[in-house]
């Protein structure tokens, strides 16, 4: 999420504040900025531990190992953890090295007290009115790709950012095609229309082709003097353009129609 949209979602103070009472005269819009924010804090708290682990994986003398085209820590983070609180427990290695482990097991502890208060604070209060109203429907959408029920979708990767639009909860398929283009995933959406499930590439793809010359990729006799040139080129038939590059193959390359150029740059 971008910090413009950050910067509009309420405060984490305010969702601590949040009672039962207040959530259930809200409407699915109102109540899903608040798990928007609790969301982003749960990712926060989870980024953080994420790099705890490798301090720990670090302090413990491992070396990161090339995996595929990725390179990862040895250890799982509960194998790491598990190893450090042993050599603590056991003195095991110079007191510096026991005491670069007891920091990062602290700080460990710490983000994991902070996500326990977040689980049983807001975040509870919130799930209970989800399960309470029997759900409604939420969107999220990938930059550039589908559109997914914001609770997850398992044709997304972990890493994939999904942007939540709390501002469409509660409302229509039909509503969130209208607003964010009739790009539905086949997944999350299987019941949809399949004007609505375009592919976002494919669409662009298509939009490119519409602004193409008929004349792109048509076959074109040369002459001998331009046959022997290193890069031929010829008039487009269709709308007339001069001087338009020809393949290897004798075709006319994908080229805009004459005029439109001008158009576009003035
Ligand atoms: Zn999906
Ligand atoms: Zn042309």
């Amino acid at each position: 999420m971008a910090d413009a949209e950050l910067d509009a979602l309420p405060s984490l103070d305010a969702a601590f504040a949040l009672t039962a009472e207040q959530l259930a005269d809200m409407t699915p819009p109102e109540i899903d900025v608040f798990n928007a924010r609790v969301d982003v804090e749960t990712r926060r708290i989870e980024d953080q531990r994420e790099r705890v682990w490798g301090r720990l994986q670090r302090a413990l003398g491992e070396k990161k190992v090339r995996r595929g085209r990725t390179e990862q820590w040895p250890l799982r983070p509960d194998e790491a953890e598990e190893k450090a609180r042993r050599a603590v427990r056991e003195g095991t290695g110079s007191e510096l090295y026991r005491a670069d482990l007891s920091k990062a097991l602290e700080a460990l502890d710490a983000l994991g007290a902070e996500m326990v208060r977040l689980n049983q604070g807001p975040r509870r209060v919130l799930d209970d009115e989800w399960d309470r109203r029997g759900g409604w429907s939420r969107f999220g959408v990938v930059p550039g790709g589908h559109i997914h029920k914001a609770t997850g979708c398992f044709t997304l990767r972990i890493t994939t950012r999904l942007n939540w639009r709390p501002d469409l909860s509660g409302r229509s398929d039909a509503d969130a095609v209208a607003e964010l283009g009739p790009y539905l995933c086949s997944f999350c959406y299987p019941d949809a229309p399949t004007e609505w499930q375009k592919n976002p590439e494919d669409v662009k793809q298509e939009e490119k082709r519409k602004e193409e010359c008929g004349g792109s990729r048509m076959r074109v006799e040369l002459n001998e003097r331009m046959r022997r040139r290193a890069s031929p080129s010829a008039t487009c038939p269709v709308c007339g353009k001069e001087g338009v590059s020809v393949t290897s193959t004798g075709k006319l390359r994908v080229h805009k129609p004459k005029g439109a150029d001008k158009s576009a740059k003035g």
